[in-house]
């Protein structure tokens, strides 16, 4: 069952000159319920831009253009501003990439999360404690360590104490914004397995924000790839992992360890991803690409089906 559908989101940026520049452009995607996404591209590309916009969470500079974004029915497009909290953190929920740093250092964990949901006013005052107990205990963290201040957890435990407090208000969307950054592997692993097991037993749909494609395949059903703000490839993780259809999609995975073959060879992508006052015309990827054509440099590529499912943005597929 869908939760969520995403029809042509885009979002402009307005610079200091007046001038907008698009930083998403038509990305249109859908979760269903129970599933994780992996949206994955190199820094910049628009990931993190795309998932504040579908929460209307912008920058004063940052508006959305177009598009809709159904959630459990409601376009959130259209929601009053108030209505629109009101969903926020009750029916979608975002754990922040860093925001394990964020803790406030001189107050106990468990106080923080019960000020979360003080603040929703999701359960009656004293339901709270016992709340809070419940959501470190579905995180893995013991109950008793509620009231130990962050300094006294260890990264993972962070990272996790920030999961718990995202669900405090049992959403049915977890967006978590590169979940697994600077955490050492071991722990990274943990934090997959977590994940994994909230989605599968809160019937939790799950987007994840990562270059890590490690996580999309070890995590993930679907997974959609960004670059220079457009869909390149989006899918089933099985059939865009096994047969890349998008020259970006090929190179990115071509550049990424795989650990059946350690020692393959592995290359980088020549180039930087596009700046977004420096967008190139036609196909964003042209400058970087090694199949380009003339008309790649002149017509951005539509959307394209390869298989139910499964589309690609590339004048060759
Ligand atoms: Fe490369 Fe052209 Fe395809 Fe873009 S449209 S990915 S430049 S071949």
């Amino acid at each position: 069952m869908t939760l969520l559908e995403v029809e042509n989101l885009s979002t402009d940026f307005v610079g200091s000159d007046g001038v907008a520049r698009r930083a998403v452009d038509g990305l249109s995607f859908r979760l269903r319920r129970g599933e994780a996404l992996g949206l994955v591209g190199e820094s910049g590309c628009g990931k993190t831009t795309a998932m504040l916009s579908l929460l209307r969470l912008l920058p004063p500079a940052g508006r959305i253009a177009a598009g809709a974004v159904r959630f459990d029915g409601d376009d959130l497009m259209r929601l009053s501003t108030d209505a629109l909290r009101e969903r926020r953190w009750r029916d979608l929920a975002i754990v922040f990439q860093g925001a394990m740093n964020a803790l406030n250092p001189v107050r106990s964990v468990g106080e923080q999360i019960r000020e979360a949901i003080l603040l929703h006013r999701t359960r009656p005052r004293n339901e709270i404690d016992r709340r809070v107990g419940e959501l470190l205990e579905l995180v893995g963290i013991p109950a008793w360590r509620a009231a130990q201040f962050p300094h006294q957890y260890s990264g993972g435990m962070r990272q996790r104490a920030m999961i718990a407090m995202a669900l405090a208000c049992d959403p049915q969307l977890l967006i978590a914004d590169e979940p697994t950054t600077a955490l050492d592997v071991m722990v990274q692993a943990q934090i997959i397995e977590l994940l994994d097991q909230l989605r599968r037993d809160l019937n939790l749909g799950l987007i994840i924000v990562t270059h890590d494609l490690g996580v999309v395949a070890e995590l993930c059903q679907h997974v959609l790839v960004m670059y220079g703000g457009r869909l390149a490839e989006y899918g089933p993780v099985a059939d865009v992992f096994s047969l890349p259809q998008h020259p970006y999609t090929q190179r990115l995975l071509a550049a990424f360890p795989d650990l059946d073959r350690p020692d393959a060879h592995l290359e980088g992508i020549p180039g930087t991803p596009p700046r977004l006052s420096d967008l190139p015309n036609g196909c964003r990827f042209h400058p970087r690409c090694p199949l380009a054509i003339a008309r790649c440099r002149v017509e951005a590529p539509p959307p394209h089906q390869i298989a139910a499912g499964h589309v690609a943005t590339c004048h060759l597929v």
